[in-house]
C-alpha cells in the first residue's frame, strides 16, 4: 500500500445481516460514485457472513472490502475459524486484527496478535493492527508503555518489506463506542509516539489510523493532525451519511 495514503475503514463488528449488508452498501456506492475521494483509500469491514454479499454488490465500486479477524492457520481442524486464504477468495484487501473488543473478550494477546499479522501478510492481506490502552491504563500515566509494547509485541519478526504493507490504528479502548472522543490533541500525541518507534525498524511512513467514536463532526480536527492518516470507524460506519461524512473530511 502506498505510504501514508489516507485510509477510512468501517468496522461494522456483529452488525448486519446479509439483506441489511446489501441496504448499506447500495446506498453507501450509489453516493460514493459521485464523491471524490481518489486521493484515499475507503473499506467495509461486514462480518463474515456478509462478505459475500457485500463484495457483489460492491463489484465496480472503489470501496474496498475488510475481514474483522482471521487464524493463522491457511486450514486445518479450527473449529469455528476462518483462514486468511478465505478472505482473499471473497475478495477481501484489508483485516482487522487485535481489536480491543478480541483482547477483552477473547483473550487475544499480542503473540497471537503477531502471529495473525504475519498469516494475513504471508495470504495476500493488508492487515490493520489495532493497539490502544485502557482508561486505567491511561489514568495511571502507562499509556505510551502499553501501546509500545503492543505495537512491539504485534510486528515482531516483521521485515522492513513486510512493514511497509501494513497500517496500525490507535484506539483508546475508553473512547470505543462510548461517545467520547480523543481529542485531537489526545491522538496525536500517541500517534507521534508510534510513529517514533516505528521508525526505529525502519516504517515511520506506515499509516496510522485513529479509532474511538469518531463521528462526522469530529473526523475533519482529527484527521487534520499531523500524524493521524485516517479512521477506524465503528457505530457511525452503519449509517451512509455518517460514514461518506467521515470519509470526506
Ligand atoms: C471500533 O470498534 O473500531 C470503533 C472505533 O468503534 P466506535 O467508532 O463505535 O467507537
Amino acid at each position: 500500500m502506498a505510504a501514508r495514503r489516507p485510509l477510512i475503514v468501517g468496522n461494522w463488528k456483529m452488525h448486519g445481516t446479509r439483506a441489511g449488508a446489501e441496504q448499506l452498501l447500495s446506498a453507501l456506492k450509489a453516493q460514493i460514485a459521485g464523491a471524490d475521494l481518489a486521493d484515499r483509500e475507503v473499506a467495509v469491514a461486514p462480518p463474515f457472513t456478509a462478505l459475500e454479499t457485500a463484495a457483489r454488490v460492491l463489484a465496480g465500486s472503489p470501496l474496498r472490502l475488510a475481514a474483522q479477524n482471521l487464524h493463522w492457520e491457511p486450514r486445518g481442524a479450527f473449529t469455528g475459524e476462518i483462514s486468511g486464504t478465505m478472505l482473499t477468495e471473497l475478495g477481501c484487501t484489508y483485516v482487522i486484527l487485535g481489536h480491543s473488543e478480541r483482547r477483552q473478550y477473547f483473550g487475544e494477546s499480542d503473540e497471537q496478535v503477531a502471529r495473525k499479522t504475519r498469516a494475513a501478510q504471508r495470504d495476500g492481506l493488508v492487515p490493520i493492527v489495532c493497539v490502544g490502552e485502557t482508561l486505567e491504563e491511561r489514568e495511571r500515566g502507562a499509556m505510551l508503555a502499553v501501546i509500545t509494547r503492543q505495537v512491539r509485541g504485534a510486528l515482531q519478526g516483521q521485515s522492513k518489506s513486510a512493514l511497509a504493507s501494513l497500517a496500525v490504528a490507535y484506539e483508546p479502548v475508553w473512547a470505543i463506542g462510548t461517545g467520547r472522543t480523543a481529542t485531537p490533541a489526545q491522538a496525536q500525541e500517541v500517534h507521534a509516539a508510534l510513529r517514533a518507534e516505528l521508525a526505529k525498524a525502519g516504517a515511520a511512513d506506515l499509516c496510522l489510523l485513529y479509532g474511538g467514536s469518531v463521528k462526522a463532526a469530529s473526523a475533519a480536527a482529527l484527521f487534520a493532525m499531523a500524524d493521524v492518516d485516517g479512521g477506524l470507524v465503528g457505530g457511525a460506519s452503519l449509517d451512509a451519511d455518517e460514514f461518506l461524512a467521515i470519509a470526506r473530511a
